[in-house]
């Protein structure tokens, strides 16, 4: 919808903005939260648009706090990024990630690892991805690591040097939440990024018949496409945003309708079961 300064609708939840002292007392507790064993992680399946199959798993990190219950990421993620826990956080996610993919899942299904922006700036981040796949035994063409925009507002040229060495590696890199932040175009050419992933808010602003977001789905998918990128549609929730997707043909599908994020063993049922479908 058009709205305030014209731009593309962004929703305020407050819930999910934690007060300053709520914040303090999270903080508090995230700095043992490793140590504590509180986080693990959840995964969630990207299918193929076409035959539906399962080609990759996003690990999502998940805080089972001893004092604050289950906190969502969307309130200790940034929390993690201001007090730079996200740090040693992301350390611990990469490395569980590439050592369940590895261990558990057919060699033909990815991994992709949200990397924060703070996370590139460290000076040893490929390295970091290194010992990850080292410690696994995952091969780098199985992992891909999903940034946003946030990491163009940084030093620009350690970022995108570590990215590049992790392209070198043979990992893939995916531009997160595309459109949601200050978008440039210009991004897209600063880095071989191998998919961009096409925020929920589109696919829903699709769904609901606006014209903008249609036009802007098919833009991305044309310039994707002429730019050897492929595409993932976000926070597809039901049969018909999945056939719109498919229709505007976008690469891949997340959402609730393929599968919410979920525990390991359960996402290793799936190849198991061999569909996703009959759960
Ligand atoms: P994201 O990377 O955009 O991840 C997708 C989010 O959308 C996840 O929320 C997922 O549960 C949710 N989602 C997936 N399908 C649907 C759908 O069909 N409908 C709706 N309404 N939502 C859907 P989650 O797990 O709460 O994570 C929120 C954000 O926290 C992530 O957004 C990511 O930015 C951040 N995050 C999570 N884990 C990590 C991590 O390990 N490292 C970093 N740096 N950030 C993380
Ligand atoms: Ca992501
Ligand atoms: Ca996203
Ligand atoms: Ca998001």
């Amino acid at each position: 919808a058009k709205d305030e300064g014209g731009g593309v609708h962004c929703e305020y939840e407050p819930s999910l903005h934690a007060t300053a002292e709520e914040k303090r007392q999270l903080e508090f507790s995230l700095r043992t939260a490793l140590e504590n064993d509180e986080m693990m992680l959840h995964f969630q399946p990207v299918v193929d648009a076409k035959t539906e199959e399962v080609v990759s798993f996003e690990a999502l990190a998940r805080w089972n706090s001893k004092v604050h219950g289950f906190v969502s990421p969307a309130k200790f993620i940034p929390i993690a990024e201001d007090t730079r826990l996200i740090v040693p956080i992301g350390t611990w996610v990469m490395n569980e990630a590439c050592r369940e993919a590895a261990t558990n899942w057919p060699e033909h299904v990815k991994v992709n690892v949200n990397v924060s922006p703070e996370q590139l700036l460290e000076p040893d981040f490929a390295g970091t991805v290194v010992r990850a796949l080292s410690h696994s035994g995952l091969s780098a063409n199985r992992l891909e690591i999903e940034v946003t925009e946030s990491i163009f507002m940084r030093d620009a040229g350690v970022v995108r040097k570590a990215l590049e060495q992790c392209l070198a590696l043979g990992c893939s890199v995916a531009l997160d939440d595309f459109g949601t932040g200050y978008s440039s175009l210009g991004y897209l050419r600063k880095l071989e990024f191998t998919t961009i992933k096409v925020d929920r808010m589109f696919v829903q602003g699709a769904a609901q018949d606006s014209p903008e977001s249609l036009a802007i789905i098919r833009a991305v998918v044309a310039m994707a496409d002429s730019l050897g990128m492929t595409t993932t549609a976000e926070g597809v929730e039901n049969q018909e945003e999945a056939d719109l997707i498919r229709r505007l043909g976008c690469t891949k599908i997340q959402g609730y309708h393929f599968g919410r994020p979920m525990p390991a063993a359960d996402a290793r049922k799936i190849f198991s079961r061999g569909a996703l479908k009959s759960a």
